[in-house]
This record gives C-alpha cells, sequence and structure tokens, in this order.
C-alpha cells in the first residue's frame, strides 16, 4: 500500500525501513492535522503518532483523498475521532502492545530518580560538590504503591515493586487476576489514594480518566505522596497539582506525559521561550521530575511498534481490515 507516514523522526525511519516489506513509505515531517493532511497526497493508509489530531476535519480531508486507513503507531487512540473515521469509512488501527516494559521500566526509573535525586546528584558531582543536604530519599522497601490501571503495563510495574518489597495497592474497573496473583489488594480510589506512598498512574485517558487526579484526589492522598503519570497528560489535572506541590501535599511528582504536550513534546525548544506558563512553573519545582514522553523508547519498543504497524497494513491491504483495529 502506498503510506503517508506523518510526525516521522529519523528512529521511526530507521525501524519502518526495515520492517516495510513491499508497502511504499512516504516519510514526512510534520505532525498530521487537518492543515497537514494534503500531504497524504494520494496515499492509501496514513500513519500517525500519539501527538498528531485526527479530529473530523482532519479525517474527512483524508477520506476525501482516498485514505482508507489510519495506523497509528501508538497504543492510546484518544487523539482520533473514532465515530468520525467510523462515518467516513476509514479503518483505525494501533498498536496495542510494543513493549509493556519499556514503559513500566521508565515508570520505575523515574520512581528512582525522583527519590534519591540522582539527577541532581549527577550534577552536584560534576561541579565539586558532595554535599549531601537535599538528597534525602525514603527506603522504597515496605512502602505502599498504588498502581491506577492493571493492564498490560500496569502488572509490570507491579511486578517490579515487589521485587522491592512494596506493598502492593489497584485499582481498575476490571480487575485481573495476574495482577492480584502479584501480590496487588484491589481497592476502591479513596482507598488507594488514602493509603499510597506513591501514586503511579497506568489507564488509558477517556471521559472517565480525564482528571482522575483533581483537587479532591490530591486531598484525599497522603501528605508528601509521590505521584507518577506515564499514561497521557490529561489523566491529572495539572494547575491542581502545582496547588498540591505548593502546600507540600503532593512531595514529588514524576510525569513522562503533560495535558499541553502537543506543542512542546519531541520538538527541540531549547532555544525558544516557553510560552506555557504552566508547563514552566513545574519546572520551578525541585521536586518535580519531567521526561518528554520517552517511556516507549527502547529498541526493543520500536521494532515491536515498526513490525505491528506493517502487520496492520498488511492484514488491511489482503483482508480489509487491520490486524489490530482500536476497540469499538
Ligand atoms: P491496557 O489497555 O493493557 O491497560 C489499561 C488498563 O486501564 C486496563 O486494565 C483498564 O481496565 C484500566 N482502566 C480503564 N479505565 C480505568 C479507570 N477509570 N480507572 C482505573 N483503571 C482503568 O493498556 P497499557 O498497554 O497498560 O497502557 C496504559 C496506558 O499507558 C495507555 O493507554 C497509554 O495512554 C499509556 N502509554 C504511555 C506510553 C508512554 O510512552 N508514556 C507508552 C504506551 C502507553
Amino acid at each position: 500500500m502506498r503510506v503517508a507516514v506523518f510526525s516521522t523522526k529519523p528512529y521511526d525511519r530507521r525501524f519502518l525501513d526495515e520492517a516495510r516489506g513491499a508497502h511504499s513509505l512516504t516519510y514526512l515531517e510534520p505532525r498530521l492535522s487537518a492543515a497537514t493532511a494534503p500531504l497524504a497526497g494520494d496515499a492509501e493508509a496514513v500513519c500517525a503518532f500519539v501527538n498528531d489530531t485526527l479530529d473530523e476535519s482532519c479525517l474527512q480531508g483524508l477520506a476525501a483523498s482516498g485514505v482508507r486507513l489510519v495506523a497509528l503507531r501508538c497504543a492510546g487512540f484518544n487523539n482520533v475521532d473514532l465515530e468520525a473515521a467510523r462515518r467516513l469509512g476509514i479503518a483505525v488501527a494501533r498498536v496495542p502492545a510494543y513493549s509493556p516494559h519499556a514503559v513500566a521500566e521508565h515508570t520505575v526509573a523515574l520512581i528512582l530518580t525522583l527519590n534519591r535525586h540522582t539527577h541532581r546528584a549527577f550534577n552536584r558531582v560534576r561541579e565539586g560538590n558532595f554535599a549531601l543536604e537535599g538528597l534525602l530519599g525514603f527506603d522504597l522497601h515496605g512502602k505502599t504503591v498504588g498502581v491506577v490501571g492493571t493492564g498490560k503495563i500496569g502488572q509490570c510495574v507491579l511486578a517490579i515493586m515487589r521485587g522491592f518489597g512494596c506493598r502492593l495497592l489497584a485499582h481498575d474497573p476490571h480487575p485481573s487476576a495476574a495482577a492480584e496473583a502479584l501480590g496487588a489488594r484491589y481497592v476502591g480510589k479513596g482507598e488507594l489514594l488514602a493509603e499510597s506512598d506513591i501514586v503511579t498512574l497506568h489507564c488509558p485517558l477517556t471521559p472517565d480518566t480525564r482528571h482522575f487526579i483533581d483537587a479532591g484526589a490530591i486531598a484525599a492522598m497522603k501528605p508528601g505522596v509521590m505521584l507518577v503519570n506515564t499514561s497521557r497528560g490529561a489523566v491529572i489535572d495539572t494547575r491542581a497539582v502545582i496547588a498540591g506541590l505548593k502546600d507540600g501535599r503532593i512531595g514529588h511528582l514524576a510525569l513522562d506525559v503533560y495535558e499541553e504536550e502537543d506543542a512542546l513534546f519531541f520538538l527541540d525548544h531549547s532555544a525558544d521561550v516557553i510560552r506555557d506558563d504552566v508547563f514552566a512553573r513545574l519546572l520551578t519545582f525541585p521536586n518535580v521530575l519531567i521526561t518528554g514522553h520517552q517511556a516507549f523508547f527502547t529498541r526493543e519498543a520500536l521494532t515491536a511498534i515498526a513490525e505491528t504497524t506493517i502487520a496492520n497494513i498488511d492484514a488491511f491491504a489482503t483482508t480489509g481490515q487491520p490486524l489490530h483495529p482500536v476497540p469499538a
């Protein structure tokens, strides 16, 4: 098939080229939106990523030029108007699992870094400052970790945190026997928030989970809690979290995702003025650690993403159905 690949970075090209088979891939750097949809040209499929905006007007443009498949090279699909895609006869495929380990391991890297301040220690030592003041952490052993969303990634996080000797709580509308076998106890949202020393978010962004962590949830958390979000930015209300950081209710915050990340992430803004005052405020806190949506970024994950994306396109080309359509 002729496929227009949007939001292409050099690493996407490298891994997709290895997997492409007979398909003709055109690599485009711009993000996909209504404005850039015409760049798809005569493509029969587009390949898009997390911060592309596939709203109704974008999908209308794609449908009008003959696109019949959107192959997302990510798991989340909150950036696609699925109802409009259905009406327009465009199939939407995703990569449901590539490496849950990649995201879980990055989550734990954030927890360890934030707790033991290794990012600050690195800079201090390079400047000849060996003072320990300000680097105090806590033992993970014996602490309670609350995992919200115990799907593929949440279960990997549970398995790792179990290894640290943590007590495991879980919250999910669909409890999993595998998570329980790892030692997790399912509880309601209130109990998880009240009991957890670390709350880590691994649910998808849906109307139900938007601002799952809001001012009310923050008030219900243990004072000094560590909050970790590697799922989607809008699962937390960033302004409420900033208020929680200011009054000390939130003791540590680690983010790999941010509500308004599409204006910032995946691009080099090091020579620009950051215009997003909420994000800029987050950067001022010594107890906030932010990475730019890199939890998925391992060789194994990029290989799996490329191979599954091509498998979706293969299946659509031969049967009219992708291998992994987004859930209805
Ligand atoms: P998954 O579908 O395997 O698991 C998601 C779990 O969340 C399911 O068990 C589901 O029942 C649960 N859930 C749904 N609504 C919930 C709610 N209201 N409260 C609690 N739990 C709820 O998905 P996954 O592969 O584990 O991925 C989880 C999320 O991680 C994705 O949706 C995506 O947003 C995010 N993600 C981020 C990165 C990154 O690089 N930062 C990479 C991949 C995925």
